[in-house]
Formats: structure tokens, C-alpha cells, sequence
């Protein structure tokens, strides 16, 4: 089965396969970016991304020399901030450590910042074709199908999907063989309506020929939480108040307007007054509300509003605090919600 197996998927690939810009090179730092990159965002929107970053951080000399807040303002808009802030770290040590050269072994790779088990696998595998398999969520769902596991497809299946792929692993050609699956899984064995009819893996399929390839995996649930809360517009002589957040938790290093969570019992406007209070120690004289916004996360989603504000006396501003004028909001990285107050009260979006 193996050497048919792979031969099929390979020769599907090599005619099918998207054309995209990351495989158009053998440069392990590119193809580590793209692979940061495409963690949880989608191909169309890391394209413009990817070109952008390759021409301003062509190597990772680059990179390393960059500093760390206009790495996150280029990251701005792809989300998971701390993809960018890992590859920045780990592009210093392969700089210091291995004289610019990410080093093929996964024992060394894996202590660098922002290197898991996957993406591992799938920068060794297509840089230097590395006898690892990758697991993610499109190779699970093709899995599962292949092997009928009537289950949702989630991490509690990789285990037995390590020991599926690591047996039909080929001899050579294993970074495309990886691609493969995950070209299978996104274009062929799509997670609605697989095109079992045109899909070189069929004879393989005990999902298919159960005729349970539309009921596997089995549905996820998904849990979304609402959040409510309150954003502060402070305006002093044409210019902005925002504060960057903690290094380390969610969002961190990124710069944002004033404001928070509305707690249980709290109107609007109490809430304003409150995380005012609590985050620039100051008190609020009067706020008019300008508009509202939702912006979606994977696991929640938030629903902001945002007011102008008047205050009694202004707060002291420092490193972590400032005054920004419009112009000057593009160097600042935000994150998403954050951006789009931006583009809504300056650029009227
Ligand atoms: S036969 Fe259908 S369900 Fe099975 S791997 Fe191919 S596309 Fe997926």
C-alpha cells in the first residue's frame, strides 16, 4: 500500500498543486515564515503578507536586526501576535547560535522560540526533507476519513494518525508527499462535500467505501463567547491617547485605546468611568458615543463601543503610554479591533 499510496498522492500533486509563492524556493527561512504564517490564517491571506515580508526581511539577518515593534507592525492584520514576536526571537538565536542557518535536526529546531511538533515537521520536511509527518487540521480530517474513525477530528485522534502516516511516509520526496496531504485536505477531501469522485485516494478510503465520508469526522462544538466593552477616545491637541499592553499574555506589546470589559450590572457608561479610572487614574467629565463594532477571534467574539471622552485633568504618559497623531497611528502595531477604530475615525470605513 505505501509505495501506491504515496505515488498516487504525489502524482496528484504535482498537477494539482496551488502555485504559490513559498514554493517557489528551497530557503529554509522562507519557507519557515510561510509556515508561521499560515498557522491559523488562510493561503489568500497570507500571500500579500508573505511577498511583502520576504522583500522588506529578505534574510534572516534581517529580520534578526529588525526592531521588534515594526516586526508587529508588519504582522498587523494576520492576528496571533506572538507567531511574530517567536519568529523574531528565533531568528536572533539561529543568528547567534548557527551563524544564520536553521539547522536541519529537530532536536535543535525544537528549542527555538515558536517551534512545536508541527510546524517542526513541516519546515524539516520541506526544507530538507526530513522523514517527519505533520499533522494539521486538514491532514486530520482526510485521516479520520481514510480510517473511518468515527470521531470529531481533533488532537485526541493524532496519536493513531501519527502511527497512519509515519508507516506510508515515502523513501523521498517526504516535504512534498506532507504538502500533499494538506493540498488533498484543503482542495479534494474538503471538510463539506468531498470530492470523493475525482479523489486519487479513494481505493484507500474506508469512509468512502462505508459511504460515511459526509459523517465523518463527527461535528464540532463550538463554543463562541460574547465580550462587551468600552473603548475610550481621549483627544489632546489633534492627538491620541494609547497604551501598549503587557509583554507576555494575550495580545502582548501591542498598542491600544484605553477602555475595558463592561462588568455584570454596568451600563456604558459606568464602565467607562470605572476602567478610566482603574487604568490612567484620572476621571471621566463627559463622553458621547461614537459608534459601535464587532470584531470576531476564533474563540470569542467582541463587541466594542467606543466613545469620545472628556476628562477633569490628563494622565501622565511614559514609554508604555502616549499621545499619537493620526499620521503617525501606522507605526504603531494594534491589534485588529484596535485597527479598525483607527481606519473607522480617520479614514471613515
Ligand atoms: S475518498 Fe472522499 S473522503 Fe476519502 S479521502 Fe478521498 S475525498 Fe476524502
Amino acid at each position: 500500500m505505501t509505495a501506491n499510496f504515496s505515488k498516487l498522492l504525489l502524482s496528484w500533486f504535482d498537477k494539482n498543486k496551488r502555485d504559490l509563492p513559498w514554493r517557489k524556493t528551497k530557503d529554509p527561512y522562507h519557507i519557515w515564515v510561510s509556515e508561521i504564517m499560515l498557522q491559523q490564517t488562510t493561503v489568500r491571506a497570507v500571500i500579500p503578507y508573505y511577498e511583502r515580508w520576504i522583500k522588506t526581511y529578505p534574510t534572516v539577518f534581517d529580520l534578526a536586526r529588525a526592531p521588534l515593534q515594526e516586526v508587529l507592525k508588519f504582522w498587523q492584520g494576520l492576528g496571533y501576535y506572538n507567531r511574530a514576536r517567536n519568529l523574531h526571537k528565533a531568528a536572533n538565536k539561529v543568528v547567534c547560535d548557527y551563524k544564520g542557518q536553521l539547522p536541519s535536526d529537530p532536536h535543535l529546531v525544537r528549542h527555538l522560540p515558536g517551534f512545536g511538533p508541527y510546524t517542526t515537521g513541516s519546515v524539516l520536511s520541506i526544507a530538507y526533507d526530513k522523514p517527519l509527518v505533520i499533522i494539521d487540521a486538514n491532514v486530520r480530517r482526510l485521516a479520520v476519513r481514510l480510517l473511518a474513525i468515527k470521531a470529531q477530528a481533533d488532537t485526541k485522534q493524532d496519536k493513531v494518525i501519527e502511527g497512519f502516516l509515519t508507516k506510508l511516509l515515502p523513501s523521498k520526496r517526504v516535504g512534498d508527499y506532507n504538502q500533499a496531504l494538506m493540498e488533498m485536505g484543503a482542495l479534494v477531501c474538503r471538510n463539506r462535500e468531498p470530492l470523493c469522485n475525482v479523489c486519487p485516494l479513494k481505493r484507500f478510503c474506508k469512509a468512502y467505501s462505508l459511504g460515511l465520508q459526509e459523517v465523518i469526522p463527527l461535528p464540532q462544538k463550538k463554543i463562541i463567547k460574547d465580550i462587551h466593552a468600552v473603548i475610550a477616545i481621549i483627544e489632546k491637541k489633534g492627538k491620541y491617547l494609547v497604551q501598549k499592553r503587557p509583554s507576555s499574555g494575550l495580545l502582548a506589546d501591542l498598542w491600544e485605546f484605553p477602555g475595558g470589559r463592561i462588568e455584570s450590572g454596568e451600563d456604558k457608561f459606568q464602565a467607562l468611568v470605572r476602567e478610566i479610572k482603574e487604568e490612567l487614574d484620572v476621571e471621566v467629565k463627559s463622553a458621547k458615543h461614537l459608534f459601535d463594532l464587532k470584531h470576531f477571534y476564533t474563540q470569542f467574539r467582541v463587541n466594542l463601543s467606543v466613545f469620545i471622552c472628556q476628562l477633569k485633568n490628563y494622565p501622565a504618559v511614559y514609554e508604555q503610554r502616549k499621545w499619537v497623531g493620526r499620521k503617525d497611528f501606522s507605526r504603531y502595531p494594534m491589534p485588529s479591533g484596535s485597527a479598525k477604530i483607527v481606519d473607522k475615525l480617520f479614514n471613515k470605513t
